[in-house]
């Protein structure tokens, strides 16, 4: 195994949305990179909102323009307690306008970005892709190994493992893993409707979790209906025409007659995060790094964020990107952003699955809060697009009024 093809700096495990995202960023900064992983599936249903930070991430990637008339923008967020509650909160609407904003983001469907992802991926030549699976990982301090199914053996000094919820390359690099398995499945599904969505998207809380509907080009949206696994397994068997009466219903008829598409795919949620971010010379990024319940838009931009960092400290340990010093600067960088995302999302989802009191009074009373105090509202809006930007806002805000 010591042909020089056979040993690169950087080896990217994993050809998800987040796996092709590192190869391509990576090789734009100069990098050479191996990525291993099968080609993308062109039958994922679901599609992904994306925050402007991310957006313009991509776009300097080139990845945008090609797509942009697939996507359509998210100008309103609105969350509607539709929980048959004691305690219940007002309808909370966050308008991008609020922080002078055009839109909070983009919304995409995963098969056009998974086949824009993948064309400039095999575009770029310092990207070899190698559509077959890890089979094995040997880690030892100075280099990693992986022993691929095709029988090839790769060497490499960095292994960015965004090989997924399981992800072989951090159990092979001995970090372990908290999960939980919920009680709950997202059924998500495409339809059409009547009325005009008006670029908003409108996320229901239920007692089972949410009900969001996103909006694509056109009287068109995505649907992400959180049930319980056995609902939504009977939901799915539904013919189209009964599942659009269900929808339209759900909606209280909000965006007029609704027509469901064909093809329909169900998720079981979970909760992972592992004890750490990098260790023996693999960094996780994605879903390998962090796994939560679809609420609030936050998986795959928390994902761009993690290969954003990753790739400022490869450029900085560029003698040895994987060398301890890297992975422990990268640990250290993406714990608190990490730590937040996860603890927010998984506390309002418990919060809505929970029938405890004051858990359904703590939820109402934050919803409340939002609803009511525009610079509270201003600060989680900033805080969703890019962490640490709320406080600096308010921040600004603060030395603006004391310069008036
Ligand atoms: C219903 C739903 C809706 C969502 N909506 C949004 C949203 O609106 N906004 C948002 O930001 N996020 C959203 N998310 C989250 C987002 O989908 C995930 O964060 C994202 O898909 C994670 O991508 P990934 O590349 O890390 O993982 P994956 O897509 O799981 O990719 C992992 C890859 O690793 C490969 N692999 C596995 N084992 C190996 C191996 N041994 N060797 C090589 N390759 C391997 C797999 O083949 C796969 O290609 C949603 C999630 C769900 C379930």
């Amino acid at each position: 195994m010591d042909s020089a093809e056979n040993s690169s700096d950087i080896l990217v495990a994993g050809s998800g949305p987040v796996g092709l995202i590192a190869a391509l960023s990576l090789a734009r900064a100069g990098f050479a990179v191996t990525l291993v992983g099968p080609p993308p599936t062109t039958d994922d249903r679901r599609t992904t909102a994306l925050m402007m930070p991310a957006i313009h991430f991509l776009d300097e990637l080139g990845l945008i323009d090609p797509i942009r008339e697939k996507t359509a923008p998210l100008r309103v967020m609105r969350i509607i307690d539709a929980t048959k509650r004691l305690i219940r909160s007002p309808v909370v609407t966050f308008r991008a306008s609020e922080i002078g904003e055009e839109a909070f983001g983009l919304n995409i469907p995963n098969s056009v970005f998974a086949a824009a992802l993948a064309a400039a991926v095999l575009d770029e030549p310092a990207i070899v892709w190698r559509k077959t699976l890890v089979a094995r990982w040997q880690l030892s301090g100075e280099h990693a190994t992986a022993f691929l199914e095709d029988g090839a053996e790769l060497e490499a000094n960095l292994v960015i493992a965004a090989d997924g919820r399981s992800s072989p390359a951090r159990n092979a690099a001995g970090i372990t893993i908290r999960t939980h398995s919920y009680e709950q499945a997202a059924l998500v599904l495409t339809f059409s409707h009547g009325r005009s969505h008006g670029d908003i998207s409108t996320e229901f809380h239920t007692e089972t979790g949410p009900f969001t509907t996103v909006p694509l080009p056109g009287n068109r949206s995505s649907l992400v209906w959180v049930v319980t696994p056995d609902d939504a397994e009977k939901l799915s068997r539904l013919d189209d025409a009964a599942l659009g009466v269900r929808v339209e219903e759900k909606m209280q008829s909000m965006l007029g007659r609704v027509t469901v598409e064909p093809g329909r795919q169900v998720y079981p949620l979970s909760a992972g995060l592992p004890a750490r971010f990098a260790q023996n010379r693999v960094a996780l990024v994605g879903e390998a790094a962090h796994v939560f319940p679809p609420i609030g838009a936050q998986g795959l931009n928390l994902g761009i964020r993690d290969i954003q960092q990753l790739v400022e400290v490869v450029i900085d340990h560029s003698a040895d990107p994987g060398a301890q010093a890297a992975l422990d600067l990268y640990n250290r960088r993406r714990r608190p952003d990490i730590l937040a995302r996860t603890g927010v999302v998984n506390l309002l989802n418990m919060s809505l699955l929970s029938d405890f009191l004051p858990a359904q009074m703590a939820r109402s009373a934050g919803l409340s809060l939002l609803g009511a105090l525009a610079p509270v509202r201003a600060l989680f809006m900033r805080e969703g697009l890019r962490p640490g930007s709320g406080f600096s806002g308010i921040w600004s805000g603060l030395r603006e009024q004391i310069r008036r």
